[in-house]
């Protein structure tokens, strides 16, 4: 039973997951959702096409180019991004506010530039928001995950260890840092955090 005094939730904020390329966000999410089926994750649509392996509606909607500015037309995505200066990617808006509605852990993975667009617009929307910021133990970490395969030129790695630096800067912007140095412990940690914003016996 439930003391009276405890607050009693019906639900949180959508969690909105970023961080540096290289930090290992894939792994921690994969993870997450394994030991927890409960959370659900946003499902992006893009239209390029499916690598091989990819499933739709699982990976991604893909989607022809046609009906994605269709739909971003009409106000269906909570935010878009161009990638490679050729695909789009969107995050469809109707399943997140359905499934924050049913009180169910609402999760966006998504790149640091999305993460700002989902802020900004949060308040127009009547969304709340947290923002975290998956780190790496450090910058020289990040350079290893980053550079170790030791297959690209000079100017690659140069540009790669500016990205990373330029990334690590956006931290300050999040609202919590969860940082990755060994993947069960990040999960448990974001676990928690998800448990605790959305009410669940941890
Ligand atoms: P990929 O095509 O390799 O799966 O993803 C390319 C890039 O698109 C990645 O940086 C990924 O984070 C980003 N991306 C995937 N889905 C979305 C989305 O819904 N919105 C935004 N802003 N970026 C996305």
């Amino acid at each position: 039973t439930t003391p009276a005094t405890e607050t009693v939730r019906t639900g949180g904020r959508l969690i909105v997951l970023s961080g540096p390329a290289g930090v290992g966000k894939g792994t921690v999410e994969a993870e997450l959702l394994k030991r927890h089926p409960e959370i659900w994750m946003s499902v992006s649509a893009t239209t390029r096409a499916p690598r091989p392996g990819e499933i739709d509606g699982v990976s991604y909607h893909f989607i022809n180019e046609k009906d994605f500015l269709a739909k971003e037309a009409a106000g269906e995505f909570l935010e878009t991004a161009v990638v490679h200066g050729m695909a789009h990617y969107g995050t469809p808006l109707a399943p997140v506010e359905a499934h924050l509605a049913a009180g169910t852990p609402t999760l966006l993975e998504i790149d640091l530039q999305g993460a700002r667009r989902v802020k900004e617009r949060a308040a127009e929307l009547g969304l709340e928001v947290l923002t975290v910021f998956i780190a790496p133990p450090s910058y020289d970490e990040l350079v290893r995950r980053l550079v170790g395969r030791g297959t690209e030129t000079e100017a690659q790695r140069v540009r790669r260890l500016e990205t990373a630096r330029i990334e690590l800067a956006a931290e300050k912007e999040f609202d919590v840092t969860i940082v990755n140095d060994v993947v069960d412990q990040a999960v448990d940690e974001l676990w928690s955090l998800i448990a605790k914003e959305y009410g669940i016996a941890d």
